[in-house]
């Protein structure tokens, strides 16, 4: 995947579920503070990518599988 950076991102807290944006300027992991109870989100612009494209192939195979197996 390509990406462009800088690049805004939206994450949630897992803390209290506050939605926010935060912007990205590499693939490292890095810790963002969330704007409402202030604890230290981490994103992972890496491992991120890495389940997006496990989820897309998953779907792609479900959906070239066909059928109502
Ligand atoms: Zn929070």
């Amino acid at each position: 995947m390509e990406w462009q950076f800088p690049m805004t991102m939206t994450i949630r807290c897992y803390d209290c579920g506050k939605v926010f944006d935060v912007v990205l300027h590499n693939k490292n992991p890095h810790e963002y503070p969330c704007p409402a109870c202030s604890k230290l989100e981490v994103f992972d612009l890496g491992a991120w990518e890495r389940k997006a494209v496990a989820w897309t192939e998953k779907m792609t195979k479900r959906i070239r599988g066909g059928g109502l197996g």
